[in-house]
């Protein structure tokens, strides 16, 4: 019978397909199809060389497509064929990467797969209680990656030479570590360290003493991932109370991890999307509702209805948590710094806080940049990101074209690069107001645009005249593009849905407005990169600046005294005065509006940290609608304007004045702030025919609103999108500037 005739074909595979074992099920599936050539990573993308009969190649190219059934962590976005000419290749090989450009994906940092964590516990495997376990499908990536392509040289494992038996693991062919580029043992790979006042321990010195102190309730520092933690058991009082005055941390609740699903289960309600989002590849924090009393001391939650939970991702954590079951791992960083990364950093903040931390438990590999554990939840049925970053970044959040670097705001930072067809978000810094986070912000545009090859055309950042990002973004000798700042917001759920028109409500803390006021509470008409303002929450005089809009009794002080109304407020004689002189802004954020309902129901007078006050009144109406209180009646009042409708609030501030329940009170606000939206949508969706909303902002980061509002819309036949893969606050931004400029440059550029 007469062999058919061998063809050869030029494969290039666009996508994430470095750093999850693609090369080595490239190799497996030649073999298997009896296909000889190479494979190797070019740049961002595996270019395969690929020779055998045609229906082989045909199958070969099948089983590409089908990839991600046998690599869950791969995403193809584009295979590229053509014409090659045959050779004499009589096998198939792994080659010395390349590089080349073209779209890339660099893989996240990846938890500890379950055939790593078995291997833990597993007396005879030579990786028993191997701190460093990983293999083709686990481990750090982005966090210790210098450079493409994804190869052990351009990792910050590359001081650390393969043992003999780790380098047969790495080239045979069968084998899972398969060119796994982070692939090490015990004796070959990075050793865990634990120093204190002491000296020095290692390895499992290292670990015992560590675990020693923590069960007798000390406070660790513990190198992660993306930085370090501060650690401590959530059961002791005392040390809560100590991690919280050396965190300066009023009362923001601590993220807790627990050993498994079953022992989160224990405390909490988990419906199967959290358990999902729980166990996703980025294994973030979920803050999730407490099913009975807090089982930790009070300190711990301070009062609130949610615990941040999260599992176990490298095999120290999971060796210390089935010692300990829960242990609360916080940044380790003073209240509004990034999170330490550096040995050296963490080594200092130890020996100037001796009193408070007893040691450091670390290691000798190098984290390459600080990533933070990413925030996330399940709203309406989809994800929320809240803080994207480790496991998430820098995957792309949406394809985009064009060439450019937009900075997004000066909150909650994070950059987005648009190249080669893709939004590639960056890590969140925290704000840039701190030195530490602005200094990492400025070293990673450039070490991100490195990465990605991108060469940006132009610079995209908020209108606001006094942003840091902004400032920063003149500095970049670009062309600068300037977008409203709620205009962003809306256009980061254009960009993540693929919507060209929209009605987009904005709602959030503050943000620079068009006639100089500050917004917050606004309904856009969106289209390609333009909008329009078509309603706004009426405005309210507000005295002082950033740090007055954390002091929500004094925002509730000027709600009163817009309306006449008297105010007891100890400085209500002075804010009249300002108001009278013309020294306050004016104000439609509807953050601001949720700070003064709080503020008058005595819900909470202070925001020390963002959102707080809108929290405490988003917990009070959930256990008033679990308690099955009925909701006070109440409602805005739809004015209309010549130019645009305007949202009076000055019934329900005379009625929060005088309110007697709470949670009635609470609940009934939240009723008719997603009623006053979905009125406000229908009529501009009668009016313009457009049936797409865009819900984003801080604002909507309240469950019970966004809910309840999506609801609302759906019932009125509206089409209803949320931010699902950045976050719906200003860590979210840069990706709507992105997508404003990729739907034409038409505004002034200077
Ligand atoms: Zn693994
Ligand atoms: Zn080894
Ligand atoms: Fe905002």
């Amino acid at each position: 019978m007469d062999n058919p005739k061998k063809i050869a074909k030029q494969i290039i595979i666009e996508g994430m397909v470095q750093g999850i074992g693609f090369r080595p099920f490239v190799y497996r599936e030649a073999l298997r199809l009896n296909i000889t050539g190479s494979v190797r990573n070019l740049g961002g993308s595996a270019a395969i060389f690929a020779m055998g009969t045609p229906s082989a190649i045909e199958h070969f190219i099948k089983a590409l497509e089908n990839c991600s059934k046998k690599l869950p962590l791969a995403q193809i976005s584009r295979i590229t064929l053509s014409d090659a000419i045959t050779t004499e290749a009589q096998s198939f090989a792994i080659l010395q990467s390349g590089s080349a450009d073209g779209a890339c994906f660099i893989s996240p940092d990846l938890p500890t797969c379950h055939q790593c964590e078995a291997e833990l516990s597993s007396t005879h495997n030579r990786r028993n209680r191997h701190y460093f376990n990983t293999c083709t499908a686990c481990g750090p990536r982005y966090s210790i990656i210098e450079a493409l392509p994804y190869d052990r040289a351009n990792t910050t494992m590359q001081e650390f030479e393969k043992c003999p038996l780790c380098q047969a693991e790495y080239t045979a062919c069968e084998d899972r570590r398969f060119h796994a580029e982070t692939v090490c043992c015990r004796s070959c790979g990075p050793e865990l360290l634990f120093k204190n006042q002491e000296g020095l321990l290692r390895q499992e010195a290292a670990f015992d003493q560590a675990l020693t102190l923590l069960k007798s309730n000390q406070i660790l520092l513990i190198k992660g991932i993306g930085g370090y933690h501060l650690a401590c058991s959530p059961f002791d009082r005392e040390a809560v109370a100590r991690l919280r005055r050396l965190k300066k941390r009023a009362s923001k609740p601590f993220a807790v991890m627990f050993k498994d699903i079953s022992e989160i289960k224990k405390h909490c309600v988990l419906s199967p999307a959290e358990e999902g989002l729980l166990t996703s590849s980025a294994r973030p924090i979920v803050p999730l509702y407490l099913s009975g009393d807090e089982p930790f001391c009070s300190e711990v939650l301070s009062q609130s209805s949610t615990c941040g939970c999260f599992l176990p991702y490298t095999p120290l954590h999971r060796l210390l948590l089935e010692k300990t079951d829960a242990l609360i791992l916080t940044s380790a960083n003073i209240n509004g710094s990034p999170i330490i990364f550096e040995d050296e950093a963490a080594l200092e903040f130890y020996h100037n806080n001796r009193q408070s931390i007893s040691g450091v438990l670390y290691n000798n590999r190098k984290i390459l940049r600080a990533l933070e554990d990413s925030v996330a939840r399940i709203i309406n049925g989809k994800p929320q990101m809240l803080r994207r970053s480790r496991g998430y970044a820098p995957l792309p959040a949406a394809k985009i074209e064009g060439e450019a670097v937009a900075l997004g705001g000066d909150l909650k930072a994070s950059f987005c690069v648009a190249t080669g067809g893709h939004a590639y978000m960056s890590q969140y810094f925290g704000d840039l107001i701190n030195c530490t986070a602005y200094e990492g912000f400025k070293r990673e545009i450039k070490s991100f645009t490195g990465l990605f090859n991108a060469q940006p055309t132009l610079a995209i950042c908020d209108s606001h005249p006094d942003y840091i990002s902004g400032n920063y973004a003149k500095t970049l000798k670009l062309p600068l593009l300037t977008v409203q700042h709620h205009h962003a917001h809306i256009a980061s759920v254009m960009a993540e849905h693929g919507l060209k028109r929209v009605i987009g409500a904005a709602f959030d803390g503050t943000g620079y407005g068009e006639d100089g006021a500050v917004w917050g509470g606004e309904f856009l008409i969106c289209e390609l990169n333009s909008a329009k303002r078509a309603a706004h929450l009426a405005y309210t005089p507000l005295v002082g600046g950033d740090e007055a809009a954390r002091d929500a009794a004094q925002t509730a002080a000027c709600f009163l005294i817009n309306e006449n109304l008297p105010s007891a407020h100890i400085h209500a004689d002075i804010l009249k005065a300002a108001i009278q002189n013309g020294l306050a802004y004016p104000s439609s954020s509807m953050g601001r509006l949720f700070d003064a309902v709080a503020a008058l129901l005595g819900a909470a007078y202070y925001n020390s940290y963002e959102g707080e006050c809108a929290v405490r009144l988003e917990q009070l109406a959930e256990g008033a609608l679990k308690a099955c209180v009925l909701p006070l009646e109440m409602d805005f009042d739809i004015i209309e304007n010549t130019e645009s409708l305007v949202i009076s609030h000055s019934k329900i501030i005379q009625l929060a004045s005088t309110a007697k329940d709470k949670g009635s009170f609470a609940l009934g606000f939240h009723m008719a702030v997603a009623r006053m939206v979905a009125k406000v949508c229908v009529q501009i969706a009668r009016r313009e025919g457009i049936y797409q909303i865009a819900l984003s902002g801080g604002v909507f980061q309240n469950k019970l609103l966004t809910e309840v509002c999506a609801g609302l819309l759906k019932e009125q036949n509206l089409e209803v999108y949320l931010n699902e893969k950045v976050p719906p606050n200003d860590g979210g931004i840069a990706l709507g500037q992105a997508f404003i400029y990729s739907q034409g440059v038409n505004k002034a550029c200077v």
